[in-house]
């Protein structure tokens, strides 16, 4: 589903990815772990093109998406986000939260966009919020509303950049259920994270990204329990 070969991408002078290639199949989940500063955020918003990568190439659904001229609205509605800062819009409702995107971007009536946020929100547990402003939810429900959102345009692949590291601790859980069942569903993920339970879990494949390349990559029980590379085993040192 999507394919990645010699990505780089630089701010200034810092070089921010060296070459990076990976290969995403279709209802893949794959998590990525690696130091703070590492190019894990650059490497999944040049996946979407929120970064205009200085090199390399990828494909999304066999379509090379560097290429110029890409529509990028098209590509950015087939691969929904989900950030670590939730990102709602604070004017609007739940629903609305969850409901514009649909209405504005893919023409479907307010009566059809309502009917599949409704059915979002029951997906994530939170029905009884639908008329609730942001400001008025925990951060758990903030982050499942943003899931629910980013699901309403029917994306093929979801990425997840750190979707629980700005919660408090018990409400982290409520937030990987709703992602493990998405991965239950076949849906394709790539998923950046310190939950190290959870990428064990839930990983097809996980990738150790240190200094802008993949150190490391493999199935995430025996990356896990067996790192390899002397980077992946200092950094493993220090967060498990
Ligand atoms: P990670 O998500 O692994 O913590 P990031 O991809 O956010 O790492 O960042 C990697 C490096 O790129 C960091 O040194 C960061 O300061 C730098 N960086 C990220 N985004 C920008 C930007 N928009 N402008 C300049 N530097 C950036
Ligand atoms: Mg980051």
């Amino acid at each position: 589903m999507i394919k990645v070969r010699g990505l780089m991408k630089s701010f200034g002078k810092a070089t921010v990815l060296n070459g990076i290639d990976a290969d995403i199949a279709k209802g893949e989940v794959v998590v990525v772990i690696g130091p703070s500063g590492s190019g894990k955020s650059t490497f999944l918003r040049c996946l979407n093109l929120l970064e205009t990568p200085n090199g390399g190439e990828i494909e999304f659904e066999g379509k090379r998406i560097t290429d110029k001229g890409l529509n990028i609205d098209v590509l950015r509605q087939n691969m929904g986000m989900v950030f670590q800062q939730f990102n709602l819009f604070p004017h609007k409702t739940v629903l609305q939260n969850i409901s514009l995107a649909p209405i504005k971007v893919r023409n479907t009536s307010k009566s059809e966009a309502d009917k599949i946020g409704m059915e979002l929100l029951r997906r994530v547990g939170l029905e009884e919020k639908r008329d609730a402003y942001p400001s008025r939810l925990s951060g758990g429900q903030k982050q499942r509303v943003a899931i629910a959102r980013a699901l309403a345009m029917r994306p093929h692949v979801m990425l997840f950049d750190e979707p629980t590291s700005a919660l408090d601790p018990e409400m982290v859980g409520e937030v990987l259920d709703v992602m493990k069942s998405l991965a239950r569903e076949g849906m394709t993920m790539v998923i950046v994270t310190h939950e190290m339970g959870f990428a064990r879990e839930v990983g097809d494949r996980l990738l150790f990204i240190d200094g802008g390349v993949i150190v490391e990559q493999g199935v995430p029980r025996e990356v896990l329990a067996n790192p390899r590379h002397p980077r992946t085993k200092e950094f493993l040192s220090k967060v498990l």
